[in-house]
């Protein structure tokens, strides 16, 4: 009797959860399952035998419109399976992706995919082999995933893991270091995640990384900075297919001055400590996604140490570029009402902060020719400093 009714209470507090057992998706012939690392959990319908529609919704009202479906669908047979997204308010923004056998992902091409409803709606038309196929906006990068590639880079490139802290729900935020043994060494500090539908930065800020500290282990340019990189900074947020936040309800980049969440005070407490100790903060870069390839950087105006980075980056990077079209756009600015991690750099330390973003949809091949072009031009201008 009491189980009973807790059960009934649990169904009351938990509406989507309940609607997703009762709404028959995740049982029968041909099923749609949201059960893994990632996958937001939105309430699901099915709507026929091989039919399925989802509500994708954010975490909270009124965030950065970045509606993130990631699903699976397991079928015994050959089936055609359709999958109808419902975005509410919001708009489709990221075209499906698709996980292949060998575990690399494709976008899905154009046809399999209907918009409705001035974009507020989607319909997936998918052809599909037995097994289990995996969907979802961008590439699944779960917390685990993560954690496995910075151990292994870490592990090749010879950089030390630190753990500065955890996020609210205990997954750690870990840093890889690499030290100088100029106590006056200047400190670079490189971040990412954030915002967890934002992939194209985890891609881009992998390519970077092994680009830059793929190099001899002994270079010269590289030891002479320290090096702070966190390249996972919102892992809750990320195990929970959010839009945006962390599960203190926050845009972590919106509280570079507040500190009011974990995750971004522990990467301001590590930061303190190599200033503390000597090194004098000298350069951060934010690796994010938005809608095209662009680097956000302080205004020129702004008296910042080392003067001119940004433009001096990024002439080096246009220099070497080889790929079609221009590199990155740039939009100067900076806005100190909005506490993000470049704005805070900037007031704070009088150091460049600049937001590296790449687009939701660029190819892949071009993320990574950008990226390792990024990575040789800051190599270039750090050999040039001296
Ligand atoms: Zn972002």
């Amino acid at each position: 009797m009491t189980r009973h009714y807790v059960l009934i209470a649990g169904c009351a507090a938990l509406l989507s959860a309940c609607a997703t057992v009762r709404s028959g998706c995740e049982s029968g012939e041909i099923r749609l399952s949201q059960d893994f690392a990632n996958a937001p959990g939105s309430a699901c319908t099915r709507t026929g035998p091989a039919s399925f529609e989802l509500t994708v919704l954010p975490e909270s009202a009124d965030i950065n419109p970045s509606p993130w479906y990631a699903f699976d669908i397991i079928t015994p047979r050959p089936a055609e399976v359709s999958v109808t997204l419902d975005y509410g308010d919001y708009r489709h923004r990221y075209r499906p992706k698709f996980r292949q056998a060998d575990g690399g992902w494709i976008t899905l091409p154009e046809e399999t995919l209907i918009l409705g409803d001035g974009d507020h709606t989607a319909l997936l038309r998918l052809d599909l082999e037995p097994g289990t196929a995996r969907i979802a906006a961008q590439e699944v990068l779960s917390p685990e995933d993560r954690a496995a590639w910075r151990a292994a880079f870490a592990e090749q490139h010879g950089l030390e893991r630190e753990i500065l802290g955890a996020s609210i729900e205990g997954r750690l935020i870990e840093a890889l270091l690499r030290r100088s043994e100029d106590p006056d060494a200047p400190l670079i500090v490189v971040i990412g995640g954030q915002h967890p539908p934002e992939v194209t930065g985890a891609l881009a800020l992998r390519s970077f990384l092994e680009t830059l500290f793929g190099r001899d282990r002994a270079d010269e340019v590289l030891s002479r900075h320290e090096w702070l990189i966190v390249p996972d900074l919102n892992p809750d947020g990320i195990m929970r297919g959010h839009w945006r936040e962390n599960l203190g309800g926050l845009d972590l980049n919106r509280d570079w001055g507040p500190f009011t969440q974990p995750e971004t005070s522990a990467v301001r407490d590590a930061i303190e400590a190599r200033r503390a100790a000597g090194h004098t903060p000298f350069l951060l870069l934010d690796f994010h996604s938005t809608r095209r390839d662009v680097l956000y950087t302080p205004d020129d105006a702004m008296e910042l140490s080392p003067a001119n980075f940004s433009a001096d980056w990024i002439a080096l990077l246009d220099d070497s570029w080889t790929g079609s079209g221009a590199a990155f756009e740039r939009d100067p600015g900076h806005n100190p009402g909005l506490p993000t991690s470049k704005t805070w750099f900037a007031e704070i330390y009088g150091a460049p902060g600049l937001t590296v973003e790449f687009g939701d949809e660029t190819d892949r091949d071009r993320i990574e020719a950008l990226a390792t072009a990024a990575a040789t031009a800051l190599h270039r201008y750090l050999r040039d400093q001296d």
